[in-house]
């Protein structure tokens, strides 16, 4: 066992989001810039056995929860391997995959045989016009598909992200929770975050303070108990809802103070803050033959480098120059 990953600030890191592409089968315009983005090389994504060697360093310094994201995760090829083998990883406790969905109806059944227990699912909208225009591409129904499959394979917890828009999608609010209210699956609203060439504005941004009160004209809820304390999502519970809902306030009513996230990208990238630069890149490192201390010396440079938080909206404008699909959320 090596020391546990505690920050300047005393945050102690137990979660590791890991992205395993850059690419994508949908082109959300929140995300993905309408040019597209210059994709990594094949070469240059890390490859399982690079994810698999990094990782077991990761749990040898306590991060017990992992979550596989993209770009669209599902597009990279034999997914359910890795996931196989992160589930048998000694110290990790969870594995999570968030997709479009797009893909979920072909892949449930491989991804819950190789030990993937829940999921996480975006849909902004259940109207496939709006769909399209969020999207560029694609089919809404492939995404309701996925997230019947998902149910059928016992996955738990399912959530639904949606990200919330103003004059967008936030007449939807109300309708996503009557959708689904009977169904096993958390709702999450999430806050409009800025990214580059994402279309974001002030004026776009629904605060969670105004999502719980759209939500509060048409149900009564009240706070919930988290079983993860480690999730970023205040839950809610509404009464007769077989799920959660939940809003994630990245922007208005930050979590910095108790944030246990790191980040890996397709390439190698180490991110402490979501908002923040990369801090640093182990590819090459795990290429040219580093021992693992040198590998666990170089994360702990890049923990030494996480702000205590990120600037806050209310402070004025901020914007993260890269583009969130090739981050990961
Ligand atoms: N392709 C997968 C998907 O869409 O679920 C995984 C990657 S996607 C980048 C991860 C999450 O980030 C999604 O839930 C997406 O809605 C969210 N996201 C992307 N851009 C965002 C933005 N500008 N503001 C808030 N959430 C965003
Ligand atoms: Fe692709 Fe997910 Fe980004 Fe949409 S949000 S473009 S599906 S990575």
């Amino acid at each position: 066992m090596r020391a546990p990953l505690i920050d300047r600030f005393g945050r102690r890191h137990t979660y590791l989001r890991i992205s395993v592409t850059d690419r994508c089968n949908l082109r959300c315009t929140y995300c993905m810039p309408e040019e597209g983005i210059a994709l990594a090389s094949h070469f240059d994504l890390l490859t399982f056995e690079e994810i698999s060697r990094v990782l077991q360093i990761f749990a040898e310094m306590g991060i017990n929860k992992v979550r596989l994201t993209g770009g669209e995760p599902l597009l990279r090829k034999g997914l359910p391997n890795l996931i196989s083998s992160i589930s048998q990883t000694s110290g990790i406790d969870k594995v999570g995959l968030t997709t479009n969905g797009i893909l979920l109806t072909d892949y449930a059944e491989p991804l819950r045989n190789a030990g993937l227990k829940s999921v996480n699912i975006s849909l902004d909208t259940l109207n496939q016009d709006r769909f399209l225009q969020i999207t560029r591409v694609g089919r809404i129904e492939k995404v309701l598909e996925g997230i019947e499959a998902a149910i059928a394979g016992a996955f738990s917890p399912i959530k639904i992200n949606m990200v919330v828009m103003k004059d967008f999608n936030d007449d939807e609010i109300s309708d996503f929770i009557e959708y689904f209210f009977e169904k096993p699956v958390h709702l999450r609203f999430i806050e409009f975050m800025p990214f580059r060439s994402n279309g974001w504005n002030r004026q776009k941004l629904i605060p969670a303070a105004a999502i719980r009160q759209i939500i509060g004209e048409r149900f009564s809820f009240m706070p919930a108990g988290s079983e993860e304390p480690d999730q970023v999502a205040r839950p809610y519970q509404i009464e007769g809802m077989k799920g959660s809902i939940g809003i994630i306030s990245s922007m208005t009513e930050e979590f910095c103070e108790s944030c246990s996230r790191l980040r890996l990208s397709a390439t190698g990238g180490v991110k402490t803050c979501l908002f923040g630069p990369e801090d640093g890149n182990v590819r090459n490192l795990l290429r040219d033959g580093a021992t693992d201390v040198e590998i666990e010396t170089f994360i702990r440079q890049c923990l030494d480098r996480k702000p205590s938080g990120h600037q806050s909206f209310n402070e004025g404008e901020f914007l993260v120059e890269s583009p969130m699909v090739a981050i990961g959320g």
